[in-house]
């Protein structure tokens, strides 16, 4: 099973989230509501693919994603937000991120769920799963 970390300050949005990657047979391996928590929570659950939130409080996806990027170099990162800054964007990119997920992504909504498998599936692309 692919273990999925899922980031967001927004509570309606993890759940959201957990509920989606579910169905779809991901496997939540945790959440957290911050940069600084996530960066925890990366150490302590190891997940295949990570979705991560940019804008939030205490610490920002950009930065979570740099720390996180530095600790564990083979990471796989996807930005989830609803940020349209290109010049962001590419930042996250530049940072290692290995993909971008323009929110919402929407439960019963069939082109959002094959963005979302599509990101996660590029994400792990060379990937070892355990
Ligand atoms: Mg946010």
């Amino acid at each position: 099973m692919i273990n999925v970390l899922v980031v967001d300050d927004s509570k309606f949005v993890v759940h959201a989230m957990e509920s989606i990657l579910q169905d779809l047979q991901y496997h939540v391996a945790g959440v957290a509501y911050d940069g600084l928590q996530a960066i925890e929570k990366h150490m302590d659950c190891a997940p295949d693919v990570t979705l991560l939130d940019i804008t939030m409080p205490n610490m920002d996806g950009l930065e979570c994603l740099c720390k996180i990027m530095e600790s564990s170099p083979d990471a796989r990162v996807v930005m989830l937000s609803a940020v349209q800054d290109q010049d962001t964007i590419a930042k996250c990119l530049e940072s290692g991120a290995v993909g971008f997920l323009q929110k919402p992504i929407r439960k019963g909504n069939t082109d959002d769920l094959n963005r979302l498998c599509a990101a996660i599936s590029r994400a792990l692309e060379g990937a070892k799963i355990r």
